[in-house]
């Protein structure tokens, strides 16, 4: 659930009680707390989601029409990472909508979860233009937004699809077709590599494999599947 749905369900109760004629609550102190550690992080994400919309350290800026710094959960179980946005993405400010968004909300779905209790984003917050893909100095420069979502998000698993994104998020030269499937690690979190939903797209034989790695990251999380529809 996200921190908006979160604040709309507290407010839909506030004002239930209200209608019943209920004047005094007794949260609870961990209830409090929760709420409040979950808007504490969800505050500290829109800062740096302001920081990334005024962003110039690099020339990305210039032919961008949104930044998309990423949504979704703000105490996920999976962090899922990609390279960075594309026309769609540059349009609505929002990660993974085009085609391969749709495709990776089923792959969610395929989980167990919905695409609002994970997160979802990028290492690069610009459009390359031509969606080309990024430079090494462009992922470098922008990598520190990243880590400063991920030191917030506390993720328990990170999923990067695609090569350019392990590239960016672990320095990772290995092509994605022998890296994928391989437990690795960044700064002390699990991360599982797999396919971009976008080679997904176009390479139908390389979704059981990648299908595998969502399978693995559920049990490294202790959960099954849900029966398929
Ligand atoms: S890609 Fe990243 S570093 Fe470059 S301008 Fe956009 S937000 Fe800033």
């Amino acid at each position: 659930m996200s921190f908006d749905e979160i604040v709309e369900d507290v407010q839909r109760y506030v004002e239930y009680l209200r209608d019943e004629g209920v004047t005094r609550l007794n949260m609870s102190r961990q209830v409090l707390e929760h709420v409040e550690n979950e808007q504490d992080i969800a505050l500290e994400l829109r800062a740096i989601a302001a920081t990334i919309a005024n962003c110039r350290k690099c020339p990305l800026h210039e032919k961008r029409t949104k930044t998309v710094p990423g949504q979704g959960c703000v105490k996920p179980d999976i962090l899922f990472v990609g390279e960075a946005p594309g026309a769609d993405e540059d349009q609505q400010g929002v990660a993974f909508v085009g085609a391969a968004g749709q495709l990776l909300t089923r792959m969610i779905e395929a989980m167990g979860y919905t695409r609002e209790q994970v997160f979802i984003g990028n290492i690069l917050k610009c459009r390359p233009p031509g969606n080309r893909t990024p430079l090494p100095d462009e992922m470098e420069t922008c990598l520190p937004y990243l880590k400063a979502q991920i030191a917030l998000l506390k993720p328990k698993v990170i999923i990067t699809l695609g090569a350019v994104a392990a590239r960016g998020l672990l320095n990772a030269q290995t092509g994605i077709t022998r890296l994928r499937g391989r437990w690795m690690a960044f700064e002390g979190i699990d991360v599982m590599p797999t396919f971009h939903p976008a080679y997904l797209l176009r390479n139908e034989s390389a979704k059981r494999p990648a299908w595998i790695d969502l399978q693995e990251v559920l049990k490294r999380l202790g959960k099954t599947p849900p029966p398929r529809k």
